[in-house]
């Protein structure tokens, strides 16, 4: 390899970085590390940089996952210091200055002079963990496609069955949380049954579809609250989504799931065979095997309680960045990931000294809401609604996915999406749903049963 920090009588490979995780933070400090020269490893549990706020899209046909998850490894091909592996970080020793990872079957330990931890979040089930086998998520590449799926599935059973029941269950859906993801899952699946199943499925109305979007806090979109949390709820409701605010959800179970209103305390039932589970996030495992190696505290979410200038704990050589931390209740979203990376590695070039804290710009947030309306505050006090704040959130979007191809092929989809009534990639599904998975029964099978 030859592009390692020399390690007299190690056996162990040391390089001046090592980076985990392949998300929006590793990458920007990936990229800047890579243009510097500086000789980095990253090691990630995933081949691909997801780009995590397009993957609702996904979930719904309007772009395929490849455009939304393109190749770690050949997005750093153009450095020639950067070295990437597949693998699972599981150990880090910062005496030692090692981490232990598993990749292909085996563990492997390898040296940093630096380490960026940058291994995001996963859900949270709030101590209902079964909660996780009953639900769909929407975290990762697998999840979008298992949730596409779905989605295609219940609605060839509904066509097939006879059983009014049935139907109705299979053609609602619950998602649970009120944020971004919720609200733009809720607001798409909504959308799929006027637009696109609507043209397909000649027996099936839009409304005998369903969408019920569940929260526990009174305002959807409660991290923009106010007027813009308001307009969501509207559009929401006028697109034929439930909103069901004030409402937990105490129960999921035999595709019913049962919500209770936090002030009057009475539950009510919805049936649903497609639960969506987008209610929170927690740390993701690393986290609690750094805190407890560099006796960094964490929150109740287990995120790492990181200093200032985002290093860990008693450790000068680790920094943590991104959803896997907590600093000065800094939102859990991809710019603030991305300047934390940018940071870190303008520390360790030199262009600003080690120990600098970090300083987050925040140049707005935003979120769809359904089509031709979003919403968005800038730089932190400028509110905008409506068609122009959703032009916004197509271009910024476009902007940050990763490659020129990419760029174009997500134009076209959401021309075809947004303005036609098309979905290209419920029409080319990654793996189609066969009738096997529609019955869940082999042919054989149901020979026999008929
Ligand atoms: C559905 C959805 C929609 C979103 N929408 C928006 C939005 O509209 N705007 C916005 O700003 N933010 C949005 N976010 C949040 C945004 O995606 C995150 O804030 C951002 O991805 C955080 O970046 P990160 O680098 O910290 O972690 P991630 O991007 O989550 O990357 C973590 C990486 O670490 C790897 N990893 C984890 N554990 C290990 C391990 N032990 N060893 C090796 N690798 C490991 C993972 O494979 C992954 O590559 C959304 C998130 C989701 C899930």
């Amino acid at each position: 390899m030859g592009k390692t920090r020399a390690e007299k009588g190690s056996a162990v490979q040391t390089y001046d970085v090592v980076i985990v995780g392949s998300g929006f933070g590793a990458l920007a400090a990936a990229k800047s590390l890579g243009k510097a020269g500086v000789t980095f490893s990253l090691i990630s549990s995933t081949t691909e940089h997801l780009f995590q706020p397009l993957l609702y899209q996904a979930a719904t046909g309007m772009l395929s996952t490849g455009e939304i998850a393109p190749p770690i490894r050949r997005i750093l091909a153009q450095y020639d210091s950067a070295d990437v592996r597949l693998g699972r970080v599981v150990d880090v020793d910062p005496e030692a200055h090692q981490v232990t990872y598993v990749g292909g079957g085996q563990s492997h330990t390898i040296g940093f002079g630096r380490l960026i931890v940058a291994t995001g979040a996963t859900q949270a089930y709030f101590g209902r963990d079964e909660f996780k086998d009953r639900t769909f998520a929407l975290k990762t590449v697998d999840d979008a496609i298992a949730l596409r799926e779905q989605i295609l599935s219940c609605y060839e059973t509904a066509h097939l069955t006879t059983d009014p029941a049935a139907r109705k269950e299979l053609l609602s859906f619950v998602v649970v949380g009120a944020g971004a993801t919720g609200v733009e899952l809720a607001g798409q699946i909504r959308d799929l049954a006027h637009r696109y199943f609507a043209g397909s499925f000649k027996d099936i109305e839009p409304d005998d579809v369903t969408v019920t979007l569940v929260d526990g806090v009174k305002e959807v979109l409660p991290a923009f609250g106010g007027k813009l949390s308001a307009y969501a709820r509207t559009k929401l409701e006028k697109s034929g989504v439930d909103v069901v605010t004030g409402g937990m959800v105490t129960d999921i179970d035999d595709d019913v799931v049962t919500v209770q209103d936090v002030d009057t305390k009475t539950s009510r039932t919805y049936p649903a065979k497609t639960v969506i589970w987008s209610a929170g996030v927690q740390a993701s495992d690393l986290a609690a095997t750094i805190a407890e190696r560099t006796g960094c505290e964490t929150d109740r979410a287990g995120r790492l309680l990181v200093h200032d200038d985002l290093t860990v704990g008693s450790a000068k050589d680790i920094y943590a960045i991104g959803d896997v931390t907590s600093l000065n209740k800094l939102p859990g979203q991809s710019p603030v990931a991305m300047q934390q990376g940018r940071h870190v590695a303008k520390m360790i070039i030199g262009k600003v000294d080690a120990g600098t804290p970090f300083k987050y710009t925040d140049k707005g947030s935003m979120s769809i809401v359904g089509r031709f309306s979003a919403v968005a505050r800038l730089f932190g006090k400028v509110d905008m609604s409506g068609p122009i704040a959703w032009l916004m959130w197509l271009a910024v979007h476009l902007m940050y996915l990763v490659g020129f191809r990419n760029r174009y092929v997500a134009v076209v989809s959401w021309m075809t999406s947004y303005i036609g009534d098309k979905r290209p990639h419920f029409q080319y599904t990654d793996h189609s749903a066969s009738a096997t998975e529609l019955t869940g029964k082999t042919s054989d099978e149901e020979r026999k049963a008929a």
